[in-house]
């Protein structure tokens, strides 16, 4: 299957933190008959060992996160319209009018909002505390029925490429809902499905990144690696145009995987930063520093593992990033695929001693 179709399918599936099992089996289903070794661990994170090309001389972590910043049902209203919250970060000024489909059974339904006929007096962004979901339920029973407390809700977006995507042009772009980090984990499994590499390769496709990094905390743990590489989406914000700002842009779409050195949380190991800026140099991969600052992956649950991680980041540049259409062009995953698999091939004990 391709890249694009697996993207699509792994876009559409739900999978709030927590709730991640639809996208488990997606992710399952395509790599098994590629490793050596594939286990779903007590959390849900997926892992898989494939082997080395030859004796190994580094085991190393690469990692994508299965879940989605969505929302979580708290209970149905007198109306028969549910409150709801948020998991993790999403803007309450992109709620109103939404559609969405909720728990396991994607039953479908609206962020409800007023008309603009009715509204013109009143512009002011409402908080997610004051809005409701409408599933067309008629009373409190009725909605009670249909939908569990603490089942999780996602946007209803449909995955959908354009500009040549289909055929590899240099700027087809892709947008659908849950791309950060769906994107990673389709280019961690396009990395399994390739050929073996010098290092043995820890894969973990981790739960719950969304709401503090804890399915790569555990996974990290258990694999015991010898250097890790977290592989995410970031934020871009060179759309839409905005007054120069002093760190703006981020990073660009079109201009190659954005290579983290520093974020809110963590700070890539320079020995990665250095390497992977060589490889793609040596290479000619196109990539790109991201700005520091904000933000943070499963990195910075990693790195502080049993006595330490070295950990680089490593993220697609995606416009409009938790919001129910994510946008990305379809070169830059493919430069990251090629950036980290090439880099992480290269990677030697040398490397990373100490100086
Ligand atoms: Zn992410």
């Amino acid at each position: 299957m391709s890249l694009t179709t697996n993207l699509k399918n792994l876009s559409n599936a739900n999978g709030v933190s927590g709730a991640e099992s639809a996208v488990r089996k997606i992710v399952i289903e395509l790599i098994k008959d590629h490793v050596d070794e594939l286990r779903v661990d007590t959390m849900g994170n997926v892992l898989a060992v494939k082997r080395a090309r030859g004796k190994a001389s580094l085991r190393v972590l690469l990692d994508a996160h299965l879940d989605e910043i969505g929302f979580m049902i708290f209970g149905p209203n007198s109306d028969g319209t549910l409150k709801f919250r948020a998991v993790g970060g999403i803007d309450d000024r992109i709620l109103p009018g939404k559609a969405v489909l909720i728990g396991p059974d994607r039953i479908p339904g609206v962020i409800g909002v007023k008309p603009i006929h009715l509204a013109s007096h009143d512009k002011t962004v409402t908080s997610i505390e004051d809005l409701a979901i409408d599933i067309g339920a008629a009373s409190e029973e009725e909605a009670r029925n249909a939908v569990s407390v603490g089942q999780t809700a996602t946007f209803a977006t449909e995955f959908r490429t354009w500009n040549g995507a289909a055929n590899g042009a240099a700027n087809g772009a892709a947008s659908g809902k849950a791309l950060d980090d769906r994107a990673g984990c389709a280019m961690l499994i396009e990395i399994l499905r390739g050929p073996r590499l010098p290092v043995e390769i820890l894969a973990a496709f981790t739960v719950q990144e969304e709401v503090g990094l804890r399915g790569a905390q555990v996974a990290a743990h258990a694999f015991d690696p010898d250097a890790a590489v977290a592989i995410d989406a970031t934020p871009a914000n060179d759309l839409p145009p905005t007054i120069d700002q002093d760190l703006s842009p981020n990073t660009c779409l079109g201009h190659g995987p954005a290579i983290y050195v520093m974020t809110r949380r963590d700070l890539s190991d320079p020995r990665l930063v250095k390497h992977f800026i060589e490889t793609g140099d040596a290479l000619k991969i196109p990539y790109q520093v991201r700005q520091p600052g904000g933000g943070g992956t499963d990195a910075g649950g990693i790195i502080p593992t049993r006595s330490g991680v070295p950990t680089i980041s490593v993220s697609v540049p995606t416009r409009y990033l938790h919001s129910p259409a994510a946008l990305i062009y379809l070169s830059d995953v493919r430069h990251t695929i090629e950036l980290v698999r090439e880099s992480v091939a290269r990677l030697t004990p040398q490397i990373l001693r100490r100086q």
